[in-house]
């Protein structure tokens, strides 16, 4: 068997787990805020909120921004469902901007579209970088100028954009990562906001933790003992355990080397590919991917999926518009609403991409699905 993805655990991270172990503090100690750090200042960013997954860091994101029913937030279909359930929790209205025919990111011209056919300013924008690719953050922003922009970076912890790292919010308010199994680090399940406002940075500490405040400046009643504390809004309990921060603080030690393997393997793809009837990932010159995924487009791509899937190869298939589930059906999205993600998505196929993929288990895959073709 040869998964899609898969973590790669090694005797530090496990020594680093069991220290937290052994320590006075499982949740909200040191460890959580030495991984706030670590992951904030490779990024580039100033403040950092450590939370359970990438699908609660979405949420607390979006309620900084202040969305709320009556307000729109835009993504981008070729995503996982959180990137627009996080808008639905809000009983926010969610939209989709279709994405770009080469990168498969939102297409910066489809925004300026939308933008002229919506009657509404969005409240919030979600560009999602998809497989590790950064999208066009510069056009973006400048084309949504007011309106909250949330990276989705879920698969780009280690990408670039315009010579720095993805999540330094250069044209961005706050940027979200996500630490499941299948990413490029991780700790089980866990997620993390970056921003460099202050003011977001506050809204974001306060509804991971039930809306509670021990800061007198923020309080109502002034002068009261030291035990006071105030629940000032209604937030949620969305802490990262110190397990979690430790395996993270663990792995992003080691991030260097996994991103450096993902690109050698996604290069090997590449050339293997050259002269097949296979689109391989493109790569905008502007920046440098992650590869959490190599995404291709094959024809007969059922036939391929299931026969490779017979031999033990796990593709995968990211993403399915997430407007034409069910539930976004019952609501009323139509299919055709994104042509471009539509015919993406009826030709994508997700091939193993992981640090520990074996050139081996590598040829196996380039050999088996090229027999395919024929
Ligand atoms: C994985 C993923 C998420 C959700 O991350 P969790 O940590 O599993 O909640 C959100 N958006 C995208 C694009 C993802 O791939």
């Amino acid at each position: 068997m040869i998964p899609y993805a898969r973590q790669d655990v090694n005797e530090d991270d496990i020594n680093k787990v069991i220290k937290v172990l052994r320590s006075d503090f499982l949740t909200q100690g040191d460890v959580t805020v030495e991984f706030e750090k670590a992951v904030a200042s490779y990024v580039g960013a100033k403040y950092a909120v450590a939370v359970c997954n990438a699908t609660q860091g979405l949420h607390i994101a979006v309620m900084a921004a202040g969305l709320n029913e009556g307000d729109l937030l835009l993504t981008s279909p070729n995503t996982f469902v959180a990137s627009s359930n996080v808008g639905l929790y809000q009983n926010a209205e969610v939209d989709f901007v279709d994405i770009d025919e080469k990168t498969y990111n939102m297409s910066p011209s489809a925004l300026k579209d939308k933008l002229k056919t919506i009657k509404k300013t969005p409240k919030v924008i979600i560009p999602v970088h998809f497989a590790g690719q950064s999208c066009d953050m510069k056009e973006i922003r400048q084309i949504a100028k007011d309106s909250i922009i949330i990276e989705d970076c879920a698969h780009a912890i280690g990408g670039e954009y315009m010579g720095k790292k993805i999540g330094c919010l250069e044209y961005s308010d706050m940027a979200v990562f996500s630490f499941h199994p299948v990413k490029i680090i991780t700790t089980g399940e866990g997620g993390m906001v970056v921003t460099n406002n202050k003011e977001l940075y506050e809204k974001l500490i306060l509804f991971r933790s039930h809306g509670i405040t021990r800061n007198k400046d923020l309080m109502n009643n002034k002068d009261m003992p030291a035990w006071y504390y105030e629940q000032i809004s209604l937030g949620y309990n969305y802490r990262m355990t110190e397990i979690q921060a430790g395996l993270g603080v663990s792995q992003m030690k080691r991030i260097e080397e996994f991103l450096i393997r993902r690109r050698e393997i996604a290069k090997k793809y590449d050339e293997a590919f050259k002269n097949h009837d296979i689109i391989t990932p493109y790569q905008d010159e502007k920046g440098i991917s992650a590869y959490h995924l190599y995404p291709v487009q094959v024809n007969n791509r059922d036939r391929i999926f299931n026969n490779l899937r017979n031999k033990g190869i796990l593709v995968n298939l990211h993403y399915i518009p997430v407007y034409l589930q069910p539930h976004y059906q019952n609501i009323g999205f139509k299919q055709g609403l994104c042509p471009v993600a539509e015919s993406y998505y009826e030709k994508a196929l997700s091939l193993p991409m992981f640090y520990s993929l074996t050139n081996e288990n590598q040829d196996i895959v380039i050999e088996s699905l090229i027999k395919e073709l024929k």
